[in-house]
């Protein structure tokens, strides 16, 4: 197996400020960390180029993209949680671009292609807020669509907030299946994503969400994870799988309520790297959300772990459910709605 990263030492300017959630130099700190681990040699690592306007266009309205190049030149707010800074749309395109560059390796012999700058799922097409400017997942489905003539994509997001933005953009395209895991809506950022949500029309099955109580610890999140998602992406055959992998579910996140541990994200990846394997052999992964800045590295760590199947990782404890019988609720709901399109 071949493996590919993509790193740009701008990415990090990709930086909403001192007193915002978001780690701005995140990215040099996973290649660090990486690198101290010796793992770093286990990549090829290419350096991205921005995305361009015709890229972005491909998702986004124009006026939307011109509000971004505005708010860019001046520094503003594109929403109340969201600083935009001077040259953000250089920056924002430039991630974008990184998506895009590590898709395009999965077509030059790599297996696996990582953009640690990536996953900027609340993004929809003409408004936008939770730290996230273009949605670089869309971007780069609509690229590979068009110049690869892929046909199924499958997106696995088990970012702890709801991907929005991908879901208004996909919610009526059944060659688009996807899949969020998330904490429920009615407890956290965005309030979307309920259990109900399934897609529309003919795209019904298509959009899965299953939205975890506050307090759901990684055994029963794995395990609703194994009942679901191998089934659903065998069924599919996706072209290509798309992992929005971010942590911010682990126990220690200041943003959300989840408790899933350092090996949750080993178990989780190691499981979605196999079924690349065993599907299409194609699995861009982007790292998304992770906001306790220690913690977010190791579990990223543990992520790339995963995905290369070592056979030593970081673990820790594991913290059980605080409410057992409202997470398995919530799973019973989700595979019920399911059979009705899918073999469980
Ligand atoms: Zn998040």
């Amino acid at each position: 197996m071949k493996q590919a990263i993509v790193y740009h030492e701008d990415y990090n300017k990709y930086d909403l400020g001192t007193d915002h959630p978001l780690i701005g130099d995140k990215p040099r700190k996973i290649m660090s960390y990486l690198k101290e681990k010796n793992l770093l040699s286990d990549f090829q690592v290419f350096t991205p180029k921005k995305a361009t306007e015709a890229d972005l266009l491909k998702v986004h309205a124009p006026t939307y993209v011109e509000h971004i190049k505005k708010l860019s030149q001046t520094g503003g707010w594109l929403s109340e949680d969201t600083p935009a800074p001077k040259g953000i749309f250089e920056v924002a395109s430039l991630a974008t671009g990184g998506s895009m560059c590590a898709g395009e390796k999965l077509f030059e012999g790599f297996q696996v292609a990582i953009n640690p700058l990536g996953g900027f799922h609340h993004a929809s097409k003409g408004h936008s807020s939770g730290f996230c400017f273009f949605n670089d997942i869309a971007v780069t489905i609509e690229y590979l669509r068009k110049n690869h003539h892929l046909k199924r994509f499958m997106i696995i997001d088990v970012d702890v907030h709801h991907g929005n933005g991908t879901q208004d953009i996909y919610i009526d395209d059944r060659t688009v299946l996807n899949l969020s895991f998330h904490q429920d809506g009615r407890t956290l950022y965005p309030g979307t994503g309920g259990v109900e949500i399934l897609g529309r029309d003919d795209a019904a099955g298509y959009t899965i969400n299953l939205p975890f109580p506050p307090g759901t610890g990684g055994t029963s999140y794995f395990n609703a994870f194994k009942e679901i998602v191998p089934p659903v992406t065998r069924q599919f055959k996706p072209d290509i799988i798309l992992y929005q992998s971010g942590v911010d579910t682990h126990h220690v996140d200041p943003l959300a309520d989840l408790n899933l541990t350092y090996q949750s994200y080993y178990h989780l990846a190691k499981q979605v790297a196999e079924l690349s394997k065993e599907t299409c052999e194609k699995l861009l992964v982007l790292l998304g959300g992770g906001y306790n800045s220690s913690a977010c590295i190791k579990s990223y760590y543990n992520v790339f772990c995963g995905l290369l199947g070592k056979k030593e990782y970081l673990d820790e404890e594991d913290i059980p459910d605080t409410d057992p019988a409202a997470v398995q609720h919530v799973v019973t709901q989700l595979k019920q709605s399911l059979s009705e399109y899918w073999a469980l």
